[in-house]
């Protein structure tokens, strides 16, 4: 950040206001306190019977690896809102959420993961503008050295093995471990 979207001015710095314990980036004209903080990714795996839907990136990063339907949060949605638009997006898709199955935090890039589980509806989906492809996948199927993103490799593996047992249920998980 150069300017403050508060005022415009370039007098910013790094400070610790009064009552916190970090630095902060302080606008020295307007005062404003600029808090940055991790941003949520909404995800939703959709289930058509025995098989999962899975989307191949047409964006960087990770162009043409496969992803479950994920992206952050927008502002006015709760999380099963963008889960929900994420799925629309990337595979052209409606989901109805069945349970969170993975909390995933990256703290090196600042960003928490909230994936869903999710009934595809009628079997229907298409591709996405963010996707060059979508397919549906058995467990033997899934392209595990193609997929782009830890957070979602853990969802998978926790569904599958989750399945065989019978359970719905939350997982917790961070990369890198802590
Ligand atoms: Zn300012």
């Amino acid at each position: 950040m150069k300017f403050c979207p508060n005022c415009g001015s370039d007098r910013l710095e790094k400070r610790i206001p009064a009552g916190d314990n970090r630095p902060r980036l302080v606008c020295l004209n307007c005062k404003t306190i600029h808090y940055s903080n991790p941003k949520v990714v909404a995800g939703c795996l959709p289930v058509w019977e025995d098989k999962v839907l899975l989307c191949r990136r047409a964006i960087e990063p990770c162009y043409g690896l496969w992803n479950i339907p994920s992206g952050y949060l927008e502002n006015g949605e709760t999380v099963e809102m963008g889960a929900e638009r994420e799925v629309h997006e990337e595979a052209a898709a409606k989901v109805r959420i069945t349970y969170l199955i993975s909390m995933y935090s990256l703290p090196k890039i600042n960003q928490i993961y909230l994936q869903f589980v999710g009934e595809l509806i009628n079997g229907a989906y298409g591709v996405g503008e963010e996707s060059l492809e979508s397919k549906l996948f058995t467990e033997a199927e899934i392209p595990w050295e193609e997929m782009a993103f830890t957070s979602s490799t853990f969802a998978l593996r926790r569904y599958f093995e989750d399945r065989k047992a019978g359970l719905q249920r939350l997982h917790r998980g961070e990369y890198p471990m802590l």
